[in-house]
């Protein structure tokens, strides 16, 4: 088994008499900025002007320019949009580098991918926490933490991993349990997860589901609540007690599907489909369509993303949430309002 750590396992005093730069205030940036100041270690925000830049004001923060922040600081947490961080790297961040200093990623894409090549004279290391930013803030705030990853990729100053653990533990990552990796493996299970499972195969299992019912006539609202809103209430069962609990907590009617259904839905062959993914983001095939689709400007992923919001589970969707006051709003619809 590998070993996971947690506070009672991790000394930070490595960290605090560092100055922190926090660059960029989005989804991560704002929840490790606040994690850390709540642990006590001294954090300046790396922002341009705009909206995230007032938020982290309004937040209490110094924010500087990324080049200012990243020459006053020690340490220096990317936390900008992984298609938009070469750029920034290479204007504003890689000139103001000083030796000694840690430069640190939440995910090893760039630096996997050579997209960023670090200079050899600062620590490099990554703290990924295994969680959206707003639940490594929301459950901070409760006591909790969303777990994480840390890896070396360079280690000059013979601190680097005392410093990355320091910092997982700083942004509460280590109340929840903190597990040793590379960048390698970060980076590619990372992109795996997401893509097969976690988002990818996900959304496709829920729309392929709610399709089967509405194509045979069912109430797209009846289908919804099948496929769609009761997913939470299995995954919650099995983030408590794994596939046991869960299974403990349905019917046995449907356990009984679960186990003659569920391997004719993801079988052999969604394997062997699984593998094929899998290469292609260890291959870097899947890395350069992205890098290139973002030098495009998007076309593929803007259209794609316009016809998915448009599908008829979204619209449904909408109107049903609007009547259950009780489901929390989600952020984006949270932040859509705040503009209006
Ligand atoms: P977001 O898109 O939420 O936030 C990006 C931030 O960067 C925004 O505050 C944005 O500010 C700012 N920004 C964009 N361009 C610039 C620029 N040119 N100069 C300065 N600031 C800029 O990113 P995420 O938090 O999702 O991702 C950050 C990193 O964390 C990535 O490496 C990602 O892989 C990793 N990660 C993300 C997770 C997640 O769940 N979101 C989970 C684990 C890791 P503005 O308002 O000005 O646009
Ligand atoms: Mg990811
Ligand atoms: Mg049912």
């Amino acid at each position: 088994m590998a070993k996971v750590l947690y506070n009672g396992d991790i000394q930070n005093e490595v960290l605090k008499n560092k100055k922190i730069a926090v660059v960029g205030y989005g989804s991560q940036g704002h929840a490790h900025a606040l994690n850390l100041r709540d642990s006590g270690f001294d954090v300046v925000v790396g922002q341009r002007p705009g909206k995230s830049q007032v938020k982290a004001e309004n937040d209490g923060f110094t924010v500087k320019p990324v080049s200012e922040a990243v020459s006053e600081s020690d340490v220096v947490m990317i936390l900008l949009p992984d298609e938009l961080q070469t750029k920034v790297y290479k204007e504003s961040i890689e000139p103001n580098l000083k030796a000694g200093n840690a430069l640190v990623f939440a995910h090893g894409f760039n630096v996997h991918f050579n997209q960023i090549v670090p200079p050899e004279n600062v620590d490099v290391f990554l703290v990924a926490p295994k969680g959206p930013g707003h639940l490594v803030r929301r459950t901070y705030e409760e006591g909790a933490g969303v777990p994480a990853l840390y890896g070396v990729y360079q280690n000059v100053t013979g601190n680097a991993k005392n410093l990355a653990l320091a910092y997982a533990k700083g942004i509460g990552a280590a109340r929840a349990g903190v597990l040793e990796t590379t960048f390698q493996e970060e980076t590619e299970t990372d992109l795996f997860g997401e893509q097969a499972v976690l988002c990818g195969g996900l959304t496709s299992l829920v729309k392929a589901g709610f399709e089967t019912l509405t194509n045979a006539g069912y109430q797209p609202e009846v289908a919804y609540f099948e496929c769609l809103h009761e997913m939470k209430l299995i995954v919650d069962l099995m983030y408590e007690g794994g596939l046991e609990n869960m299974r403990y907590s349905i019917s046995d009617t449907a356990q009984w599907g679960d186990f003659v259904s569920g391997p004719k839905v993801i079988n052999d062959e969604t394997k062997e489909r699984m593998e094929e993914i899998l290469a292609e983001i260890q291959s870097g095939e899947f890395a350069k369509g992205w890098i290139l689709e973002n030098q495009a400007n998007r076309p593929q992923y803007n259209a794609i993303n316009r016809q998915e919001n448009e599908h008829l589970i979204e619209k449904v969707g909408r109107e049903l949430r609007s009547l259950m006051p009780f489901v929390k709003q989600p952020v984006n619809e949270e932040e859509q309002k705040q503009q209006k």
